[in-house]
């Protein structure tokens, strides 16, 4: 395992003051919040790891940067910075710059997927699947089985199944328009995609001429780990490792907001210039002209900065070296976790962990409760209230109740990691007496993010 370096490989020159609050507060802002940690204001939060995405710290030089960017409509200065950092990073020649990354799979899609086509990914991501759908295509998800398995502890577990996906394309290959490999994977928690397994994807979406493409989002946080994992590669760096990554894929699409260090941006990029065009076409009616796309100048600007940066092997180490710092304290505090700790977040098993509450009474939510009112820490659910209901009405359970702890970059000390540390402590001490909860207000759709709940039994326990 790459040791971390001995502290950040960067210092603080510019603070913002957060409010710590006291537990009797807490449990009253949790209570007008209806229970929900979404409905929380983030001032009211201390320690907020809700997401990783656009939530980085940047650099002095991309606030310099911010300064720098040239706001003409067509032929910016800070589109050609933006461009010449996508050649040199990845090695794509066409850049479409987008809003953010959803906003380059829709442009993507529109090009490629007809009506009732196949995209198969390792595991799609949320905003990826519902743009595939929007298209009126199929989403695939071909991930290894291990994937699926919490405590398997394999060093790659977001590789793609390659047997499976040579069947599809021997099967129906008129039917796939494109094949994605999302990179690291982000719903199966931040695990990692080996460069043997690119590879070998890249190797069969040629032998069936089907172009290939790669959810970019966490690129470097991957390639550290294809440094630290896989043979062959313990002496390269960050920046070689990245370059072949993308010589097996035809583009990618990426959201700056992860891997770009940013807080908003993402774009579109290839090395066929008959997809770009094609795209570009989508671009302009619903990002903008295709040398800004969804973005200001000054955000190309932090992008392109972004990307040189996140290649540093001392930022990287530092990086998920914090994130494994979480996860081995909350290890020996007994608290259960999904295995093997990845790049962007700790996910804690929260059936495990609250045991006496019954799905029925979603324990990952309350999970993400307890730890609010114990620490002022928000991470969030990723069980059967964010599942919603199936067609027929019923809950659609989860197939695991997790509560993710996402953390955001250059943001945080470990010592508010020890906070949530201390945090969890405290919820397992009383975890007998941490009561489950249920609806009082559900909107039909994305239930999680507005709906209100009340304690089962309307019990003021040692919580509530
Ligand atoms: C965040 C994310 C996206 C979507 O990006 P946005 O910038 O949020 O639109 C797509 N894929 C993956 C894997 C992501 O993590």
């Amino acid at each position: 395992m790459l040791s971390r370096p001995l502290a950040e490989p960067y210092r603080i020159k510019m603070v913002e003051p957060l409010k710590i609050t006291t537990r009797e507060q807490r449990q009253e802002l949790i209570k007008s919040a209806g229970y929900n940690p979404f409905l929380l204001k983030s001032q009211d939060v201390y320690i907020d790891l809700l997401t990783d995405s656009g939530t980085s710290a940047m650099s002095d030089n991309q606030w310099a940067g911010l300064l720098l960017g040239d706001e003409s409509y067509a032929g910016s200065r800070s589109f050609d910075s933006l461009r010449q950092a996508v050649q040199d990073v990845f090695g794509f020649d066409y850049v479409l710059p987008t809003h953010q990354g959803r906003a380059a799979e829709n442009i993507l899609f529109l090009t490629m997927v007809k009506e009732g086509q196949i995209v198969p990914n390792n595991m799609h991501f949320d905003t990826t699947k519902a743009h595939v759908i929007q298209k009126r295509g199929r989403p695939l998800d071909l991930v290894t089985d291990i994937a699926y398995v919490a405590s398997d502890t394999s060093p790659f577990k977001g590789d793609m199944d390659t047997h499976k996906l040579d069947q599809v394309l021997t099967n129906q290959r008129d039917d796939v328009p494109l094949v994605m490999l999302t990179i690291t994977c982000n719903s199966a928690g931040g695990q990692p995609v080996s460069m043997a397994n690119i590879r070998e994807v890249s190797k069969i979406c040629k032998k069936h001429g089907v172009p290939f493409f790669i959810d970019a989002c966490r690129f470097a946080e991957n390639a550290f780990f294809i440094r630290e994992r896989e043979r062959g590669y313990e002496n390269a760096s960050i920046a070689d490792i990245v370059r072949e990554m993308f010589s097996y894929a035809d583009g990618c699409t990426m959201s700056a907001k992860k891997d770009a260090l940013v807080n908003i941006g993402g774009f579109l990029a290839t090395r066929d210039e008959k997809i770009y065009r094609a795209a570009m076409v989508w671009c302009v009616l619903f990002e903008g002209f295709p040398t800004y796309g969804g973005l200001a100048g000054r955000d190309m600007e932090a992008i392109a900065r972004g990307l040189y940066e996140v290649l540093s092997l001392d930022y990287l180490a530092e990086r998920i070296g914090q994130v494994r710092y979480l996860a081995d304290r909350l290890r020996e505090q007994g608290i259960p976790l999904v295995e093997p700790t990845g790049g962007h977040g700790v996910y804690i098993d929260a059936q495990k962990m609250l045991s006496h509450i019954p799905k029925e009474q979603f324990p990952a939510w309350a999970l993400s409760v307890a730890l609010y009112v114990e620490g002022g820490v928000r991470g969030v659910e990723i069980g059967s209230v964010l599942s919603g209901r199936r067609p027929d009405g019923e809950n659609d359970y989860a197939r695991m109740e997790l509560v993710r702890l996402a953390i955001p970059r250059r943001v945080y000390t470990d010592r508010h990691m020890d906070v949530v540390v201390a945090a969890a402590a405290a919820v397992r001490d009383k975890a007998s007496a941490i009561p489950g909860f249920r609806f009082v207000e559900e909107p039909p759709i994305l239930r999680h993010f507005t709906a209100k709940f009340e304690p089962v039994g309307g019990r003021t326990g040692v919580l509530f």
